[in-house]
């Protein structure tokens, strides 16, 4: 097993409910993401992801977690390119499980 540690920095949030950004953090956690293996080492990472405050005065929410669309969907257990993989490899299966053994 690895595990990589990485840490978001990326400067332009937005807040998901009224796009609008912010700076202000309000704290940081960590999510564990399985990601695709490396060689024959099956590989984690360790996500630290922050949360940010939204000021603006209208907006009902007013702390949010940051959203990383191209790393892994909110919640998720593992990375998108490793569950695009997975999914790959399922039709792939599904294919040859569902082909009919032809006669004789
Ligand atoms: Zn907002």
């Amino acid at each position: 097993m690895i595990t990589l540690h990485v840490t978001s920095t990326h400067p332009r949030v937005l807040c998901p409910r009224c796009h609008v950004r912010t700076l202000r953090v309000h704290s940081q956690y960590t999510r564990t993401l399985a990601d695709l293996p490396w060689g024959p080492y099956a590989v984690r990472v360790q996500l630290r992801v922050r949360k940010f405050f939204c000021d603006h005065p209208t907006c009902p929410r007013q702390i949010f977690t940051e959203r990383l669309p191209t790393v892994a969907a909110p919640w998720a257990r593992r990375t998108i390119r490793l569950a695009q993989l997975l999914l790959a490899y399922g039709l792939a299966l599904g294919g040859e499980a569902g082909a009919r053994p032809g006669p004789g």
